[in-house]
């Protein structure tokens, strides 16, 4: 009988999931069960008739001794009865959180303890992660609301009251459709229906109501909240306030459409410059709140990059009403002596940085005889600076662009200088040539080209009396030739007199 049931209880000690120790009065181990020995690593004949605190790192290692000696004296319970936190150490001196319950027995004359353990890592982990979680809900910045499947708000964070206005008390209990305007809200039906289903609705546009009674635009993400099963057991929404750069977007994309329409409309005449003006304003204003909007936008905010988008395209139609400015601008010529070689040089240098990004090289081939000719500094450096950017957008995986100075004559003799610019880039298709100098061509994607370069460079150099001329093979490489008069001192005057060319 005693046989069988000493058999049963190392049967149980055997099978059982928790660490099973038992130490006597000293402390000294005088079983330990594979569970045990799966949690600490040490075989059990390793630590039979060894002090249990080598189970356990300093200081409970030096204070177990202590703790026992005094319970077996005084009865004092310090560690006894009640199940608690501890820290176990294992044979390679590694530790982890445990469960401890120690329980206290008498066999015969002798007192042992038993102590029943249990791995808590994982639900340490667990825990420490929900908190994590729970943090990280809290701080942010979107509103973020759970509901029960029928659509009744159970948690709102301190996001959803900045954006909504409401507290958690207000709301809590209140169906989801109370923020929504009256026209909408038969959308949340449908919603709840695709959530149970536990589908996700990603980045939903809509609009949604304040407590003041304001209606916001929001972004919405909603997704099922699921149980370990998979079973859907409530729904969770992210919204973000995007009214702010909703209103941005729309005035830029309206101010665009205007800038292009009245663009083409004036077909870059003096119509024009007058519109490119009076739109530096309004761009001016909106440059300025996109900036204070930035500002007020924490550099880790994911609605950063949306705005940075549209500072970036605010930037672009800066450039685009400077070019149209600069084509309809009848400026007054400011002519002097250009040295061609330096100043060739120095459109190079400008650029420079801009081209070595594209890894494109230039070689710059100027002959030592290019003499040097009376012009408007200024607007050469432009010809020379817009034809190194096509050059460098023709080429967006490198290569090289050439220039060439010769001495050549134009029409009737007259001493000129010829600079061409060749690139190894895609080229231009024959049915393109005939066009690209046309004011508003362009090949590049919306945003990235004015069309306006080649033009302002046609313009320029009639200006100067001088020609330019386009030659290209499609994948082969383009060479724009410029050839200018040389001009005498005394010819300046002609070019002031003859003014712009239409
Ligand atoms: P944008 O550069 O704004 O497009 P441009 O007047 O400078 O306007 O040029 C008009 C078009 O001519 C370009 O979009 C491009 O298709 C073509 N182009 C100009 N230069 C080159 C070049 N070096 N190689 C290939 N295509 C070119
Ligand atoms: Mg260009």
């Amino acid at each position: 009988m005693l046989a069988t049931s000493d058999a049963r209880l190392r049967a149980l000690l055997e099978a059982a999931v928790d660490g099973i120790i038992s130490i006597d009065a000293r402390g000294v181990i005088q079983t330990f069960n594979p569970a045990a020995e799966r949690l600490f690593g040490y075989a059990a004949r390793e630590v039979i008739g060894q002090n249990v605190n080598g189970l356990m790192p300093s200081p409970y290692q030096e204070e177990h001794d202590r703790y026992l000696a005094r319970y077996v004296a005084t009865g004092e319970k310090k560690i006894i009865g009640i199940g608690r936190e501890v820290v176990g150490r294992r044979k390679d001196g590694t530790t982890f959180p445990m469960d401890l319950s120690v329980a206290e027995a008498r066999l015969a004359d002798e007192q042992i303890f038993v102590g029943i353990i249990r791995d808590i890592s994982e639900r340490k982990r667990a825990e420490e992660s929900l908190s994590q979680l729970a943090a990280i809900v809290e701080s942010s910045d979107d509103a973020i609301i759970s509901t029960a499947l029928d659509g009744t708000i159970v948690t709102w964070n301190a996001g959803a009251e900045r954006c909504f206005g409401y507290s958690l008390g207000e709301v809590k209990g209140q169906h989801i459709s109370m923020l929504a305007p009256a026209d909408l809200s038969c959308d949340f039906a449908a919603m709840l229906e695709r959530i149970k289903r536990g589908e996700r609705i990603d980045h939903y546009e809509t609009v949604r109501i304040r407590k003041d009674g304001r209606p916001i635009d929001v972004s919405v993400t909603i997704s099922p909240i699921k149980d370990a099963a998979g079973k859907v057991l409530g729904v969770s929404a992210i919204k973000r306030d995007i009214s702010e750069q909703r209103k941005i977007n729309d005035e830029v994309r309206a101010m665009t459409q205007q800038l292009w329409q009245a663009a083409k409309l004036a077909s870059v005449g003096e119509l024009a410059a007058s519109i490119a003006h009076e739109l530096n304003n309004p761009l001016a204003t909106v440059s300025l709140r996109i900036e204070s909007v930035l500002g007020r936008t924490p550099a880790d905010d994911p609605r950063r990059r949306a705005l940075e988008v549209i500072e970036q395209e605010t930037k672009r139609m800066g450039e685009l009403v400077a070019s149209l400015l600069q084509f309809s601008r009848r400026g007054e010529e400011k002519i002097s002596t250009v040295d061609l070689r330096q100043e060739l040089g120095k459109a190079v240098e400008l650029i420079h940085h801009h081209l070595r990004k594209r890894l494109v090289t230039v070689v710059q081939e100027l002959a030592p005889d290019t003499p040097t000719i009376y012009a408007d500094r200024q607007k050469l450096r432009q010809v020379f600076l817009n034809l190194l950017t096509n050059a460098g957008d023709a080429m967006p995986r490198g290569g090289t662009v050439t220039l060439r100075t010769a001495r050549a004559a134009l029409e009737g003799g007259e001493p000129a200088v010829r600079i061409d610019f060749s690139d190894t880039g895609v080229g231009i298709p024959a049915e393109h040539l005939e066009k690209v100098m046309d004011p508003f061509f362009t090949t590049k994607e919306e945003g990235k080209g004015t069309g306006l370069g080649l033009a302002i460079c046609r313009r320029i150099v009639q200006e100067h009396q001088g020609t330019i001329q386009i030659s290209s093979e499609v994948s082969k490489g383009t060479t724009v030739c410029v050839v200018l008069p040389v001009r005498s001192g005394a010819n300046v005057k002609s070019i002031r007199g003859s003014g712009a060319v239409e």
